[in-house]
């Protein structure tokens, strides 16, 4: 498989069709999966916002406060505010916000980003990024699939990479089970989320600076023939980590 960025693509604005600016550069296959950093989503759907936008209410009030604390930096209650308007619910409000947001995705500060923002304070996740996907799926000349992406950290690990928080045209996971290893043993529970893998492949390419690489093809990669499944995001019912933190206390 190969991965290579679309070439020269400028600042993105609000109304930029994403999927005309790839299909100008790049000779799509119809099997060519198309990796768009949620950035470059977010600003061509006009998701800029500023900390004026968010008046803070008590509860943000609150957590900025208690951030504080922790952090010894000042902390702003309206971008807490903003996290809090973005999110479904609040996982953990300290030592940093995380929460669900609208679409499922949880992640910190509601994946709201601060960087690579020009003119505006912030920029917001796509509302809905698998609708966003459809839609660059769709205007795109071979309907390849695609696949939306965000940097985002990990419990138990340092370090950030590319995950999906949204894709259309391709399922979101590679079900093995069923199939067999290599000692004939039949697999129970491998699923793999494919989306994830193609989306952290996709990172690698971009980076996180000012490369001006936000969309990434990945050219002969195949799904093959497997089983496919659309789930990507735990429901609370049957996830435990998430679970077991509904009763923890920060302790510092
Ligand atoms: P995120 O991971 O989706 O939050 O996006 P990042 O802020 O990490 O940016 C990913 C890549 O897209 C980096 O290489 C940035 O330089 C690039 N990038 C961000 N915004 C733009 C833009 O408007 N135009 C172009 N050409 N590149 C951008
Ligand atoms: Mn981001
Ligand atoms: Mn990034």
């Amino acid at each position: 498989m190969e991965l290579f960025a679309v070439p020269d693509l400028p600042e993105i604005r609000e109304g930029d069709d994403l999927a005309a600016m790839v299909a100008e550069q790049v000779d799509l296959r119809p099997d060519d999966v198309v990796c768009v950093a949620s950035t470059v989503v977010s600003k061509s759907e006009g998701r800029t916002a500023d900390l004026a936008d968010f008046p803070a209410g008590p509860r943000a009030k609150e957590i900025a406060r208690s951030l504080e604390d922790i952090s010894g930096d000042e902390k702003d209650p309206r971008f807490a505010q903003a996290v809090l308007e973005e999110s479904t619910e609040v996982v953990m409000d300290k030592p940093f916000i995380l929460t669900e947001t609208h679409c499922g995705h949880v992640g910190v500060n509601a994946g709201i980003d601060r960087s690579n923002v020009p003119d505006h304070d912030l920029l917001l996740l796509p509302k809905r990024p698998s609708q966003s996907a459809e839609r660059i799926h769709e205007g795109l000349p071979e309907s390849s699939p695609v696949v939306v992406t965000d940097t985002s950290g990990r419990p138990f690990r340092h370090g950030q990479r590319g995950m999906a928080i949204g894709w259309a045209g391709m399922p979101a996971s590679r079900d093995w089970r069923g199939e067999t290893d290599r000692d004939g043993h039949e697999l129970q529970v491998t699923v793999q989320s494919v989306i994830d893998e193609l989306a952290g492949a996709a990172n690698l390419v971009s980076g996180e600076g000012d490369g001006g690489e936000p969309i990434v093809v990945v050219r002969d990669w195949e799904f093959g023939d497997h089983e496919g499944s659309n789930n990507l995001f735990r429901e609370m019912h049957g996830d435990f980590v998430r679970q077991a933190l509904r009763g923890w206390e920060y302790e510092g």
